[in-house]
């Protein structure tokens, strides 16, 4: 286990192989969801629509959730946060009991949630979407503190992370350096820094010409790489260095003081704004109850998104390792109507249903400019695995194709609203 983890004691096998509590009948039952954003939205959601019988009850601390997607273009000044931030008023209208708190502790054996303010939920099934946690340390001097002054911008929560890094693009002379420390996988979004750096550079083309972008990677490849590299090219020429680990990319110490990032071999980088995207791992609340191994992500059954440590707690979103399925919102959507199919079968003593999952993950790279990849997945009958699905999904075209780029910027767009639609009602 990374030495940031913090170790706790994993459930032991009497925790695995406890019996259920006495599961109600199906139309009865309790399905308790904590974390209100891609995962555990869509879950509630569809918890309502598909199971009306069930009693859903969503535990999440914040009044209104952010997006992380579409958060890239309030950088570049293309949307506000407003238009990025969604209340639980439809969840509410459809029938979920929405607890504004935090999950606190979670009793597997006796099927209850514990929560900062006291109050205990009991549940026959819980769902997990938690999110990611910043491994705080694990690049030398990113602490909470440092995070202040360079800002990761890669957990929404309130907003406060976006809205420093936004404000301090703005206060960056012209002719600065923006400096970005980009992880190694697996990470929350692997396109997402590359968005990014695509949407910076388009507001500094427009608003502070002279400027530069640094991109200090610790990987050699990355999705969508070849699109991104010709767009950035043909948009933002010479704007844009990117430096792969190979080449001394990799980020290990970071001087929020001085503002610089220092590589592997002892390159001290000096930048004008700082954008660290440290290592992460799964939320807070599947650490501290023992549902990660060793890498600091949650094992699932990749059929019904159980946790491999614990029964009757499944778990979604980019919390979990689960085969090559990248840790994106699309994902945590599609897999969470699973979860929910898997959690109402087995109230019902049946097991999970034949599974699919999909995933497209769009990229704003300028104005009019987008670009995509799509995947298909699928689970074997014991969801042990799960594999891409032979000949399906692709990305986007290359080549000077200026159609198809408006075309998939609209796609996005409607993605965005669709998707957010199906969370929030
Ligand atoms: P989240 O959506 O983060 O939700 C987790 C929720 O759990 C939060 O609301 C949090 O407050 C809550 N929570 C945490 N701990 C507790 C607790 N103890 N008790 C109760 N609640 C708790 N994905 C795409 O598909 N398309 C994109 O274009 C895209 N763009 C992105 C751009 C950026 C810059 C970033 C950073 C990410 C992007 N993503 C995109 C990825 C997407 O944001 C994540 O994959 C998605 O949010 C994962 O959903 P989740 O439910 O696991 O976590």
């Amino acid at each position: 286990m990374p030495r940031d983890l913090p170790r706790r004691g994993l459930l032991g096998a009497a925790a695995v192989l406890a019996a259920p509590a006495a599961v109600r009948a199906q139309g009865s039952a309790r399905l308790l969801v904590v974390g209100g954003g891609f995962g555990g939205a869509s879950a509630a959601n569809f918890a309502r629509r598909a199971f009306p019988r069930l009693e859903v009850t969503l535990v999440e601390p914040q009044p209104r959730f952010i997006t992380c997607p579409y958060g890239n273009r309030v950088l570049a000044g293309e949307r506000q946060m407003a238009d990025i931030t969604h209340g639980y008023d439809g969840l509410r209208a459809r029938g979920v009991r929405v607890v504004q708190d935090r999950a606190a502790g979670i009793d597997p054996v006796a099927r209850q949630v514990r929560l900062g303010g006291g109050e205990v939920l009991s549940y026959d099934r819980l769902i997990l979407s938690p999110g990611i946690a910043i491994r705080y340390g694990a690049l030398e001097g990113y602490t909470e503190a440092a995070a202040e002054r360079m800002p990761h911008a890669w957990i929404a929560g309130d907003g406060a992370q976006l809205t420093l890094l936004r404000r301090q693009l703005e206060e960056m002379p012209d002719g600065g350096v923006v400096g970005l420390a980009i992880p190694a996988n697996p990470f929350r979004c692997p396109p997402g820094p590359y968005e990014r750096i695509s949407l910076i550079a388009q507001y500094l083309r427009r608003a502070k010409p002279r400027s530069k972008i640094l991109a200090l990677d610790a990987k050699d490849a990355f999705s969508k790489q070849a699109l991104f590299q010709d767009a950035w090219a043909a948009l933002y020429p010479g704007m844009i260095e990117w430096v792969s680990a190979s080449n001394d990319g990799r980020v290990v110490r970071v001087d929020p003081a001085e503002r610089v990032l220092e590589t592997e071999f002892g390159t001290r980088h000096k930048v004008d704004v700082a954008n660290v995207i440290p290592p992460q791992s799964a939320g807070r609340i599947a650490l501290d109850s023992g549902l990660a191994d060793n890498t600091g992500w949650v094992p699932v059954n990749n059929r019904s998104f159980e946790a491999r440590a614990a029964a009757g707690i499944h778990v979604i979103g980019d919390a979990i390792v689960s085969g090559p399925m990248p840790k994106s919102g699309f994902v945590a959507n599609s897999t969470a109507k699973q979860a929910v199919a898997s959690a109402a079968a087995a109230l019902g003593g049946g097991a999970p249903p034949e599974a699919v999952y999909f995933n497209t993950c769009y990229s704003h790279v300028g104005e009019d400019y987008g670009i995509s990849v799509v995947n298909v997945f699928r689970p074997d009958a014991a969801g042990t695995a799960v594999a891409e699905v032979p000949n399906s999904g692709g990305v986007s075209p290359r080549g000077d194709l200026p159609e198809q780029r408006r075309l998939e910027a609209l796609y996005a767009d409607a993605w965005y609203g669709s998707i957010t639609r199906d969370m929030f009602g």
